[in-house]
């Protein structure tokens, strides 16, 4: 099979490769494994939703004029001290505890002792040379997040536990804007966006395919937003995503039992499908450097090295090896007073975040009877969503005809609206009442009440009488004797149903209908178990 017009051979590798059958990689279905395993570390940045930057009292606001909103802290002028921003630290906890991570939980310290040190490193967007960032006692660590890495994510759920090293919060750095004219023209600084808190989440390397690693920042990107912590916006930064890939080539002299390639950590990535991509991308050429030199491209031999992802071109571009830690000299910020977090804070945190969306996916399915889909569907769109859903569940008396229901209509609407449904003006009472009015219409007579209802703001009732769209109404005695008609009309089937092909019945229901149209279906179906028993 193939990728990207490349041939494999099946290898045997027992014991160390995932096979990767079915999986689909970007549109082309992968049916062979790999000659090697892939593996993915991601590192995370997202900007917190706070209304001022970390240490000062500007204004955390995205497209404000250049250099408008900057001060002497966050400026770096001389002689200005920074105070922490209590709400940034508040919103890095509740993502910390979220990711499943210890708090501050450092040997031979007091627990919950966390505190700030100086990256220094000199750069034009950053007017203090240094950025007030955590070193080596980071206010969470240890956590984890689980993801579904089933081949068939819609259908069923397959738990894989990827690991979080760290989490810690930082400064952001200012915006360099180049000239992309081509007319040499300056670069300009924006210092706006100098201060604003940065949570950093460092994973461990436990993802072994671009799937896995797009499955992991969708699940992260949910749960960030979910909690107010992030927007998420990967096109406007406020989420950016680092790739540390390498591969794992098996090789039976190995005392592992496989050679390791050099790490690379691709940046630059500003889309989820960038992030696949460029993991594939890189795993790929990664495999051809070293069946070149088996010998000398390995992990031990080569210092990490940094590339940029070219998404027009879909290449990774290598940049350079990557600096030591030691090279920032790092030491303890002297401006701010390190922060102990209390039991009490992190219980009042967990107490505040509500419902995670793993859980609430399983709550869905075995509280309403929904599938995985569904529930998966109405858990990505937001806690408002699932509100509306169990409002109008609630009043029908039916989670999955309301979530069936509320996916006919109310998301194709959404969208074409582009409105989420906070904004939307048929609020879940009235939608169930629609729901309950309409049972017995057909999809499309459904779809034209709904439209109308939307484009003119106009009751149920008025778009019944304009639309000339009504429900028709039955009397059960009229029913039952066109039953009783079909069942005389058709011996054989009757016959056939009594000797035990009990979907025969399916064609008294649809003669029925088709004399009664409009007709509720499953009043039709009662109405002829009731009267074939009879027979
Ligand atoms: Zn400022």
């Amino acid at each position: 099979m193939s990728i990207r017009g490349r041939s494999y051979s099946s290898i045997p590798l027992d014991g160390i490769l995932v096979p990767y059958n079915n999986v689909f990689i970007f549109g082309s279905r992968f049916m062979a494994e790999m000659p090697y395993k892939i593996v993915v570390g991601l590192e995370v940045h997202v900007q917190l939703l706070t209304k001022t930057k970390l240490f000062c009292g500007c204004l955390n606001k995205f497209g404000q004029a250049p250099n408008t909103a900057t001060c002497p802290v966050c400026l770096g002028l001389p002689g200005a001290l920074p105070v922490m921003n209590r709400k940034a630290f508040d919103l890095s906890l509740k993502a910390a505890l979220a990711l499943n991570c210890q708090i501050a939980s450092h040997p031979g310290l007091e627990p919950g002792f966390t505190k700030w040190d100086r990256k220094n490193y000199y750069y034009p967007d950053l007017p203090k040379n240094f950025q007030t960032s955590q070193y080596d006692l980071p206010f969470s660590h240890d956590g984890h997040l689980d993801i579904n890495v089933n081949p068939e994510p819609k259908k069923a759920y397959t738990a894989k536990r990827i690991g979080i090293i760290r989490a810690h919060l930082e400064e952001d750095a200012g915006k360099n804007i180049h000239d992309e004219s081509g007319r040499g023209g300056d670069t300009r600084v924006d210092l706006n966006r100098t201060g604003t808190p940065l949570l950093e989440i460092v994973s461990h390397p436990d993802m072994n395919s671009p799937e896995e690693a797009m499955a992991y920042l969708d699940e992260l990107r949910l749960l960030l937003k979910e909690l107010g912590i992030s927007d998420c916006e990967m096109q406007e930064g406020s989420l950016r995503c680092d790739a540390n890939v390498n591969i794992h080539v098996p090789n039976a002299e190995e005392k592992k039992g496989y050679a390791a390639t050099p790490l690379v950590e691709i940046k630059n990535l500003n889309s989820f499908r960038g992030v696949g991509k460029s993991i594939a991308y890189e795993a790929e050429r990664q495999y051809e450097a070293y069946q070149k030199d088996p010998k000398g491209f390995r992990i031990d031999k080569f210092l990490k090295t940094t590339a940029g992802w070219d998404d027009a071109r879909g290449k990774t571009e290598v940049q350079r090896h990557k600096e030591e830690a030691a090279d920032y000299r790092y030491f303890p910020e002297p401006d701010l007073v390190p922060v102990i977090v209390s039991q009490e804070q992190i219980q009042s945190i967990r107490d505040s975040m509500g419902e995670l969306p793993q859980a609430q996916r399983k709550r869905l399915e075995t509280q309403y009877g929904l599938g995985m889909d569904a529930a998966e569907v109405l858990t990505a769109k937001g806690r408002k969503m699932v509100a509306y859903f169990e409002d109008v569940a609630a009043i029908i008396g039916d989670g999955k005809a309301a979530a069936n229901r509320i996916s006919d209509l109310v998301y194709p609407a959404l969208t074409e609206r582009n409105e989420e449904i906070g904004q939307f003006p048929i609020v879940a009472a009235q939608y169930a009442e629609f729901i309950k009015k309409t049972a017995t219409l057909n999809k499309q007579d459904r779809v034209d009440l709904f439209k109308y209802i939307l484009e003119h703001e106009s009751t149920l009732e008025t778009a019944m009488e304009k639309t000339g769209i009504k429900p028709v109404t039955f009397d059960e005695a009229t029913l039952r004797a066109a039953v009783v008609k079909a069942i005389a009309d058709s011996p054989k089937i009757v016959a056939d149903y009594k000797g035990g092909k009990k979907q025969a019945a399916q064609s008294l229901v649809g003669a029925v209908m088709k004399a009664n149209k409009g007709a509720p279906n499953d009043v039709v179906r009662k109405l002829i178990e009731e009267e074939l028993a009879k027979v």
